[in-house]
């Protein structure tokens, strides 16, 4: 029986956005079976990070529906120390052989670890960018474009804008 190729793509998805699609795209094309790791899964409600683990599950999962290979989403808590999070993240996905980043420190980590570690274009990363789609959330201007349909309803589902606008205020005077 041939082996297996699976290949690993981790990242916080606060949002998922279409840069994150066409990046899956690509590894589609590479391997048999791709696990997804939502990093920083024990994070939410804060402007850097409004959703939590379980909806942004919802908003990969709805996205990746189209992918013609099978998928498995695993939400990876942070153990803040860098120099162990192979580690911890190897223990919590099925086995893989490939990771795929754009991302400096996740890539020098699997590198450091013997992981081969392939890069992926970068799709449009000026507009294509979680920190932009918050920013727009956050001053009314138009976003929906920049994710998925699917992503967008669970968005709404969730209230998800509310919130980040909620979550921006302060109570100082
Ligand atoms: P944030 O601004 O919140 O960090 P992000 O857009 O970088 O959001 P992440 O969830 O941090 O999204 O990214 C997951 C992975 O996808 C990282 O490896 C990141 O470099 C990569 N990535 C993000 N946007 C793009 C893009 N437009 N093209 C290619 N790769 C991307
Ligand atoms: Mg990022």
């Amino acid at each position: 029986m041939e082996k297996v190729c699976r290949g690993l793509y981790i990242g916080r998805f606060q949002p998922y956005h279409r840069g994150h699609s066409q990046v899956l795209q690509v590894i589609a094309e590479k391997v048999d079976e791709i696990i997804i790791g939502i990093g920083s899964a024990q994070q939410s409600h804060q402007t850097n990070n409004p959703f939590t683990a379980g909806e942004r599950v919802l908003m990969v999962s709805q996205a990746v529906e189209k992918l013609n290979v099978k998928t498995y989403i695993i939400p990876i808590e942070d153990i803040h120390r860098n120099s162990l999070w192979v580690s911890h993240v190897k223990s919590l996905t099925p086995p893989f052989q490939v990771v795929y980043s754009n991302n400096p420190l996740v890539m020098e980590l699997f590198c450091e670890a013997g992981i081969k570690v392939g890069g992926t274009p970068l799709f449009n990363r000026e507009k294509y960018s979680g920190k932009r789609i918050r920013e727009l959330m956050q001053t009314d201007k138009k976003w929906k474009d920049l994710v998925p349909k699917s992503v967008a309803r669970v968005i709404d589902e969730i209230d998800g804008v509310d919130r980040l606008k909620h979550i921006a205020k302060t109570d100082d005077s």
